[in-house]
């Protein structure tokens, strides 16, 4: 029972991430062939969002290339596919680093998080269907007990999952892919010691009474709930430290 459970979560968030990862691909090679790039761009997605690598830490090319044994140009590309995700700075003749944002950078990501998840959440309060409504709260139910276990890293990526989901289902393609950028960068603005971090912030309770709201068809409500969810995470980040530093081909998970 517990093994199905764990596949069923597994599921759920290999799901989420697959579609995340698949709108913002490269050339859209399917999972079952992954490019070296696609190989590339997925590790260093998952070391930055999960503070292996930390906000600021540059990224040389040479010894990329070599951990992941590729060339130079594959590295490249999959630095870029990052960078237009704003996970990872390019600057020219300076390389390429990891994206640090300023705590000035961090109220616009959350103020313009407000502003997208606001406007999307009323729009779907109004059209939910009752099939979304059970996706969104076996997301949650999947979070919950994530942390539960003591699985953080799937916390948090079924937390920012839940956002995104909120997104997609608004039916806004334009206001929904804003909104996954803007998800994706939260983490970075987070403490890396594995205290406060992002997942914890998104609270199972707090979910599940924006689900409550969409359910009931009350904009206003859900608007309301959103609000106060995503100033509560705002005010629980707290500033960041550098971890430990480690081998290059560690902190990628490669070793
Ligand atoms: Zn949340």
């Amino acid at each position: 029972m517990k093994q199905d459970l764990d596949h069923q979560r597994h599921a759920l968030l290999e799901g989420a991430l697959s579609e995340f990862h698949s709108r913002h691909s490269g050339g859209g090679s399917p999972a079952s062939e992954e490019s070296g790039e696609d190989r590339v761009y997925r590790v260093l997605f998952d070391s930055i969002l999960e503070h292996r690598l930390a906000p600021g830490m540059k990224l040389k090319e040479v010894p990329l290339a070599e951990a992941f044994g590729v060339t130079r140009g594959v590295v490249r590309k999959a630095l870029a596919r990052l960078s237009a995700l704003k996970l990872v700075n390019l600057r020219a003749n300076r390389g390429a680093a990891v994206a640090n944002p300023s705590g000035k950078e961090a109220q616009q990501i959350f103020e313009a998080r407000r502003l997208v998840e606001i406007a999307l959440i009323e729009r779907l309060a109004g059209i939910a269907t009752a099939r979304q409504v059970e996706e969104l709260r076996r997301f949650v139910k999947a979070e919950h007990d994530s942390y539960d276990s003591g699985d953080t890293r799937s916390g948090i990526w079924l937390s920012m999952g839940f956002h995104i989901k909120l997104g997609e289902y608004a039916d806004n393609a334009v206001l929904s892919e804003f909104l996954e950028r803007l998800v994706v960068q939260t983490p970075l603005i987070f403490l890396v010691d594995g205290h406060g971090h992002p997942g914890k912030s998104c609270s199972a309770r707090e979910h599940t009474e924006i689900i409550d709201a969409i359910a009931a068809g009350d904009p206003k409500q859900a608007a309301a709930c959103m609000d106060a969810h995503l100033r509560h995470v705002e005010h629980s980040a707290q500033p960041r430290r550098t971890g430990p530093k480690s081998e290059l081909s560690q902190l990628l998970g490669l070793d």
